[in-house]
């Protein structure tokens, strides 16, 4: 598995978790990139498993990312609901780079989560692309 597919798969899965609810304001995000525009980021991602060296967890504690609302509540994104191989399958990836890379569970979850957030910024922003029409368009209704 390569770094991109890597963040490629969970792209995908932080993507689908969306849309989400403020459980406190009831603000809806209705899409990852609503999401990261909107809220902060509140420090570091969690590799819960990872940390404690579990890298084949049967039941996964799980990976973490919190972010403020603009209320001040709490959110966070996890890896909640994604498939245990799969999961497994990424665990083991980060056990193999974290020893190349001579980094932390949590250092390489952080690289790969500003990556992240770094596509998905970047992507054009389709649901606001509307056409728009300007007034010079529109012929004088004259008599
Ligand atoms: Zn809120």
């Amino acid at each position: 598995m390569t770094e991109s597919e890597v963040i490629r798969i969970m792209r995908k899965h932080l993507e689908g978790l969306f849309p989400k609810v403020c459980p406190n304001c009831h603000r809806r995000f209705a899409t990852l990139r609503d999401y990261l525009l909107i809220t902060e980021q509140l420090g570091s991602a969690m590799p819960y498993d990872a940390d404690m060296g579990n890298w084949n967890p049967v039941e996964p504690v799980g990976t973490l990312t919190f972010a403020n609302c603009l209320c001040g509540t709490t959110l966070t994104l996890s890896s909640e609901g994604m498939p245990i191989l799969r999961l497994w399958s990424l665990l083991n990836w980060a056990r193999t780079e974290t020893k190349k890379r001579r980094m932390t569970p949590q250092e390489l979850l952080n690289h790969l989560r500003s990556e992240i957030n770094k596509q998905v910024l970047a992507a054009p922003n389709l649901e606001t692309k509307g056409r728009r029409r300007g007034n010079e368009d529109i012929p004088k209704s004259g008599k």
